[in-house]
């Protein structure tokens, strides 16, 4: 199996007052093609940092971050937006969709950003919301939509450009448990479906189990079991 993402020996560290905390040290960690891991520690284990290096939405680490096989250390600021987009998809624990814009536009808009033409990025956007059971929904905006609605538009948009690789920060961390559940079991019923791997960050042991795999941060260190 190739990999999507191998981080070698990564390290990450915050100095504030004078004071330096290690939040991530030698963090080894592979995603093969297609695999969903689960990124599981407490709160402050440094689930969110991983995540930020692994997105390229922040220097300031040391270490190797392979994605799709290309190294990231080597990459100037365009390489790394153009990885960005190419490769990666991204939800979070709050969706951050645009709020003038209906669920279809929020969809569409990065397909547009990549290029594509506009009546394949309509297209595309609709499936993807009909498969998450939005069909209903399309021309509502973030407002008019429930939470569990409005995270399920945030994990089209994730997957809008086909990445090879979904980050996803406790995606369904903001929702009641019973929606959790079933939100998590479509957005892991769709990445499997569009053949995407993802990368899970979650503090909940029982939504790691329902995952391919699961690693452990503790104290900055992954253990990987
Ligand atoms: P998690 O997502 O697992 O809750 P985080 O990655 O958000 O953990 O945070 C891990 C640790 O790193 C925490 O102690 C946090 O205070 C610290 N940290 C995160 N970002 C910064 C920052 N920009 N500056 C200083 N400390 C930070
Ligand atoms: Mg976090």
């Amino acid at each position: 199996m190739n990999d999507v993402l191998k981080v070698t020996d990564l390290a990450r560290s915050f100095t504030q007052g004078g004071v330096t905390i290690d939040v991530l040290r030698g963090v080894d960690l592979r995603v093969g093609e297609g695999e969903i891991v689960a990124l599981l520690g407490p709160s402050g284990s440094g689930k969110s940092t991983l995540l930020q290096a692994v997105g390229l939405l922040e220097g300031g680490f040391e270490g190797s971050i392979r994605i799709a096989g290309e190294e990231a250390a080597k990459l100037d600021n365009d390489g790394r937006t153009r990885l960005r987009r190419d490769a990666l998809g991204f939800v979070y624990q709050f969706h951050h969709l645009l709020p003038d814009f209906n669920a279809t536009e929020n969809v569409v808009l990065p397909q547009v950003i990549r290029d594509a033409d506009m009546a394949s990025a309509q297209a595309r956007a609709e499936s993807l919301l009909t498969s998450l059971g939005l069909g209903h929904r399309l021309d509502h905006r973030p407002s008019q939509l429930s939470g569990g609605e409005q995270q399920r538009v945030a994990v089209a948009r994730a997957l809008a450009n086909r990445p090879a690789l979904v980050l996803a920060d406790e995606p369904t961390g903001n929702l009641d448990e019973r929606t959790a559940d079933v939100v998590l079991a479509e957005f892991l019923r769709l990445v499997r479906g569009e053949g995407s791997a993802a990368l899970v960050a979650t503090h909940n042991e029982r939504l790691a189990q329902k995952m391919d795999r699961v690693v452990r941060l503790h104290e900055g260190r992954l253990q990987t079991a």
